[in-house]
């Protein structure tokens, strides 16, 4: 088959809204709509052209951030269905970690390379503004050079209520605290029909949106996420990233776009709610292609989730218009705990393996994508700041014998040591 046969395969609507999108032509919603539709050929076809963008936008430096997650408490009473992650206070499982444990947490981040520090937490009943406003203080004093990336829309929500400040206020007092930018999580789908049933004591889509403009306004960047793969339909997340992109359009406060699939395994929207078992690989594919060209330029980083697709998915998210690969992490709770098996650490080396692997250049940015380090040749690669690996990783210990007799001073001879 030729080249001009295999493209004749596409359809007339979706040629014709990736050429648009390929003349640097802004998309519309139901442009977004229809590629979310895309399958087989036109799958292809949408993958190529966010290829073809994204080296346009980005060029072929894949970057990742060196972070530190810190759930410092999973006591949550808000009860959206899809979470995992949340307990009751007297669960035996339940924590509320002590600043020591938090700082104690950034120490040993700091000493892996840790740029950030990313917190989020459950909406513990117990605690108010002062909470937050402790952490960053706590943090900062001890750690002043690391970016702290925290508090969730829903968090700030939470605090300002109790503070008897004004939104802009309670925002610059937690700035003034050391807070540096805020995760845009909270938002799944910013509808409030869907978030009726996802998440009905959630904040609605009106505050979500208050909320970041407010906090673009007072210098605090954010990134901007969507969860999808649950009871939504394409037409809820292309309305989505229409609302992202307006609200782009007015403050420029958005870092990056990444896009979140749906963890299905250990909650009540999955089990008792009817959603679907979370996002396919196409789905995840096309998504992080329409987000690419419905986006730009107003939003030229669009980051795939590795703890969410997988590390071997979010290689072929590189091939579909990604150019972010997420922050190494060291420890996640909140995907795992709804049955994620993608791991909670992804140290650099191996973000760089991943990168390389898809014939790529990694690059380590930090939390508003100031390139920090390229990566060129693999030989000037640092060494690893990860801890030495589990002992039980190295296979029976009776391989590994001459190696530790070695390492003691002891003659070793591997052949006689294994016999
Ligand atoms: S998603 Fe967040 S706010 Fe909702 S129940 Fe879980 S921890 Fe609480």
């Amino acid at each position: 088959m030729s080249l001009d046969r295999l493209l004749r395969g596409i359809s007339r609507p979706v040629a014709a809204v990736l050429d648009r999108a390929l003349a640097d032509r802004e998309l519309t919603v139901d442009d977004a709509d229809l590629l979310l539709q895309a399958q087989g050929a036109d799958l292809l076809a949408l993958m190529t052209a966010a290829d073809v963008a994204r080296r346009a936008d980005k060029g072929d430096l894949v970057t990742y951030v060196v972070c530190r997650n810190m759930n410092f408490t999973n006591v949550c009473y808000v009860g959206c269905t899809y979470c995992g992650f949340a307990r009751h206070k007297d669960d035996v499982d339940a924590y509320d970690h002590p600043m020591q444990v938090l700082v104690e947490k950034g120490r040993d981040a700091v000493a892996r390379g840790a740029t950030e520090f990313c917190i989020q937490g459950g909406i513990h009943p117990g605690k108010d503004h002062r909470h937050y406003h402790e952490i960053l203080l706590a943090l900062k004093a001890a750690f002043p050079d690391v970016h702290i990336h925290a508090f969730s829309p829903e968090e700030i929500d939470h605090g300002h209520k109790q503070s008897g400040m004004t939104l802009e206020d309670y925002l610059r007092w937690l700035r003034d605290a050391g807070l540096g930018t805020i995760p845009g999580t909270a938002a799944e789908i910013l509808d409030d029909e869907i978030r009726g049933v996802i998440e009905a004591r959630k904040l609605k889509t009106a505050r979500w949106v208050e909320i970041i403009e407010a906090a673009h306004r007072v210098g605090l960047r954010s990134t901007a996420t969507v969860m999808y793969g649950h009871i939504e339909q394409t037409r809820h997340v292309a309305a989505h990233l229409g609302l992202i992109r307006d609200l782009q359009k007015r403050t420029g406060g958005f870092t990056e776009f990444v896009p979140l699939g749906f963890i299905h395994e250990k909650n009540r929207l999955y089990n008792h709610l009817g959603a679907r078992p979370g996002s396919s690989a196409p789905e995840d594919v096309r998504l992080v292609s329409v987000s690419r060209l419905f986006l730009r330029p107003q939003i030229p980083n669009i980051q795939m989730s590795w703890v969410k697709m997988g590390t071997k998915l979010a290689q072929v998210a590189l091939l579909a218009g990604a150019n972010d690969f997420g922050g190494t992490l060291m420890e996640e709770s909140i995907s795992r705990e709804s049955g994620s098996e993608h791991g909670e650490n992804l140290p650099s080396e191996e973000m760089r393996r991943l990168i390389r692997e898809m014939g790529r250049t990694p690059a380590e940015r930090n939390t508003k994508y100031e390139i920090l380090r390229v990566f060129e040749d693999p030989a000037l690669d640092p060494p690893s700041l990860e801890p030495k690996r589990d002992a039980r990783l190295s296979g029976p210990a009776r391989w590994s014998k001459p190696v530790v007799r070695a390492r003691a001073g002891r003659a070793a001879d591997p052949v006689a040591e294994t016999r």
